[in-house]
């Protein structure tokens, strides 16, 4: 096992030095807060097991395969998704990396050391030239496949997404002396963003989310001061998402700050379609998740995803599920796949 620059852990069968470049699997095993148990660690283990299998029949790959587990693709702690393939492909700066805070205030260089851990992180072409294609199975974190009566099935594209961030200020005053009409109530503005989001995001056929608000000085008895209000916006297309945002900015009359934003990643055709071809056709499905195996296509890594079924299709919840017959399909596909590409 080995740790790159990020942190991120790799195991090797084979040398990919000397014989690579190799067939990399795995995911992530962080989580969000209070969230399930299967989004991350269920690509991590599959990946382990599907090398079991191989080894264990005998299979003798022409290339190296790889397992990876990435590290804080959630961003949980210190906001930004996908940190651990953003910095070794170089995608988050390393200065900006570094500088990040979590919630008490700690900066990531900081608590990196208290891990012992280097703070030379940084793009790691050395790592990256190891990676000749990567998959990341994953548990669906929707419905479609439910739907579809289908076990697995193959990701082609992620959707375009990005955060705004929109700081609505107002005048803090007391909510038993202040008539309504002398306040300057900046929940109000906060309100008609929440409102604005769902109408533009169905009108779109996008999606949008305030799932993060900042009130000070949050107090029951005093009108805020200041709402800083969180903006998750995503969609099949670009325009779309873009147009959304400047919408609900221009119904509160701000600017919407952007904090991130991931153009559509297409997943390299060529193994789309020899994925689908050896997992008997699997479907194929568009995801507006991000995940690390965006990064790294965005990086141009030939790289691809495979979704297992979510019973529940509840995800980033304790209700995301997968049934363990489908987990075993899941890492059967697997052992096709690393075996096709391998061999
Ligand atoms: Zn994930």
């Amino acid at each position: 096992m080995t740790t790159d620059r990020a942190g991120n852990q790799w195991a090797w069968w084979g040398d990919p030095d000397s014989s690579g470049p190799g067939v990399v699997a795995g995911s992530h095993l962080d989580s969000v807060p209070d969230g399930g148990a299967f989004d991350g660690p269920l690509g991590v283990v599959s990946a382990l097991l599907a090398v079991t299998a191989l080894r264990d029949r005998g299979f003798r790959p022409a290339r190296p395969i790889g397992v990876v587990n990435f590290g804080d693709e959630e961003g949980a702690r210190f906001g930004v998704a996908c940190a651990g393939s953003r910095l070794i492909t170089g995608a988050l700066a390393a200065d900006r990396a570094l500088g990040l805070r979590d919630g008490e205030g700690t900066a990531l260089a900081d608590a990196l050391v208290q891990l012992g851990h280097s703070t030379d992180v940084g793009r790691d072409d050395e790592t990256l030239h190891r990676i000749g294609t990567f998959i990341e199975l994953h548990v669906e974190q929707g419905r479609s496949l439910v739907d579809l009566k289908r076990p697995i099935a193959v990701s082609d594209s992620i959707w375009p997404h990005g955060r705004w961030r929109l700081d609505l200020l107002g005048e803090a005053n007391h909510a038993g002396t202040t008539p309504l009409a002398d306040r300057r109530d900046p929940m109000l503005a906060l309100a008609t963003a929440i409102t604005s989001a769902r109408t533009e995001a169905e009108a779109r056929a996008c999606l949008a989310t305030v799932g993060k608000v900042l009130v000070e000085p949050n107090g029951v008895n005093a009108i805020p001061s200041r709402v800083t209000g969180w903006l998750d916006a995503r969609g099949p297309d670009e325009g779309g998402v873009l147009a959304l945002v400047a919408a609900v900015a221009e119904a509160v009359g701000v600017e919407a700050t952007n904090e991130s934003f991931t153009s559509t990643t297409f997943f390299d055709r060529a193994l789309v379609a020899r994925l689908a071809r050896c997992l008997d056709d699997a479907p194929l499905l568009s995801t507006g998740a991000g995940h690390d195996a965006g990064i790294l296509a965005a990086s141009g890594i030939p790289a691809a995803m495979l979704f297992v079924r979510n019973s529940t299709g509840i995800s980033h919840s304790p209700a995301e599920h997968a049934e363990t017959d489908d987990c075993l399909t899941g890492v059967d596909a697997l052992v096709t796949v690393l075996e096709n590409l391998s061999g």
